[in-house]
């Protein structure tokens, strides 16, 4: 246990984390930011990230999030790779948490922990995780087990667009499946993944099942029409499921306010329900989910971090 009290701690290191980082360490606070098992969020997972102002090219997601961590570092955040969070009592200040293990103390937090994939809650999608289902196509796309193979897709917004037309370097063929008969992407992506000529969309039609050989391979999948009920099946070596993402929030449950879904409350300020307590990105928006968003809340949660400390003199 350390006796240190620090005066800023980060909890994540998306692009919320990152910029709240950079600008409390130009503030010399010195924060410490607890990267959990993703270091650099979920940006990590993407290819090219073609609309973050300032790169008219497209910047590689990884390469962006490097870039951030040594823009903190070179301001004196203390990035520390692979610490995870493993509870928070925000009854008093400074805020005692555990982390890996050990106590640590802070005066002020900012939460910054992002959102993972949704899943299906399926029982075979469970079974066959890593075995042909997966929720990232640059991460995975290119495995052997799915080159020239035909490949399912599922979700109708961005993610899914994006993915589908991914895959379609690799894949024989891609079936795009979606609940509904409309996208729910941007016109650009839902136009580029349409017009492809590997991609066929399955409309109205959501996955009763996934299909796997002595459950250690993905062998098709198992629809049902939404309007007619029908059932059929699609052979297929792989799952692609981009359905969303949920906040990773499940471990300030009860300490701070929520709403239904579990996306922290983001009051006036960056303020959370603990004053002390701030919050951005997609951890506590479920509207924009931008890079640039949440560049730009975790810029303003440390502006007010800062005023907060400012204001009690530490
Ligand atoms: P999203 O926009 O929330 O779309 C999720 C999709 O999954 C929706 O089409 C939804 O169907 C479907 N879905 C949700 N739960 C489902 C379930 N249980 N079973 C079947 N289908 C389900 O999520 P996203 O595509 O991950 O995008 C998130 C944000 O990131 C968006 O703001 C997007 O613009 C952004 N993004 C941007 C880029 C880019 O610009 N390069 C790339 C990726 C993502 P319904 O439509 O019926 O609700």
């Amino acid at each position: 246990m350390s006796n240190e009290i620090e005066k800023v701690t980060v909890i994540g290191s998306g692009c919320a984390g990152l910029t709240a980082a950079l600008y409390t360490a130009r503030a010399q606070l010195k924060p410490v930011v607890l990267t959990g098992a993703m270091p650099g969020g979920l940006l990590t997972t993407t290819s090219v990230v073609e609309n973050f102002p300032g790169w008219p090219e497209g910047i590689d997601g990884t390469e962006l999030m490097i870039k951030l961590q040594q823009q903190a570092e070179r301001f004196g955040a203390e990035v520390r790779f692979g610490s995870e969070v493993e509870a928070v009592d925000f009854s008093q200040r400074p805020f005692k948490m555990v982390v890996d293990g050990e106590e640590m103390f802070t005066q002020t937090l900012i939460i910054a922990s992002g959102a993972g994939h949704r899943h299906l809650g399926l029982e075979s999608e469970k079974k066959l995780d890593k075995k042909g289902v997966t929720y990232c196509a640059t991460c995975d796309g290119a495995l052997p087990m799915f080159r020239d193979q035909p490949l399912v897709v599922v979700g109708g917004g961005d993610s899914a667009c994006e993915e589908a037309t991914y895959l379609t370097r690799f894949a024989r063929k891609v079936y795009l499946v979606h609940r509904r008969n409309e996208l729910r992407a941007s016109k650009v992506m839902a136009a580029r993944a349409l017009n492809h000529e590997k991609i066929e969309p399955v409309w109205d039609s959501e996955i009763t099942e996934i299909l796997g050989e002595s459950e250690d391979k993905v062998m098709g999948v198992r629809l049902k029409n939404n309007k007619t009920n029908d059932e059929s099946v699609i052979d297929c070596a792989g799952v692609f499921i981009a359905i969303g993402h949920v906040p990773n929030t499940q471990i300030f449950q009860g300490q701070i306010d929520m709403d239904e879904e579990g996306y922290i409350i983001r009051k006036k300020n960056s303020q959370t329900s603990v004053e002390g307590v701030f919050v951005s990105g997609d951890c506590s928006d479920k509207v924009y989910r931008q890079a640039i968003t949440a560049a730009g809340m975790g810029c303003a949660a440390a502006i007010e971090a800062e005023r907060l400390l400012a204001s009690e003199n530490q």
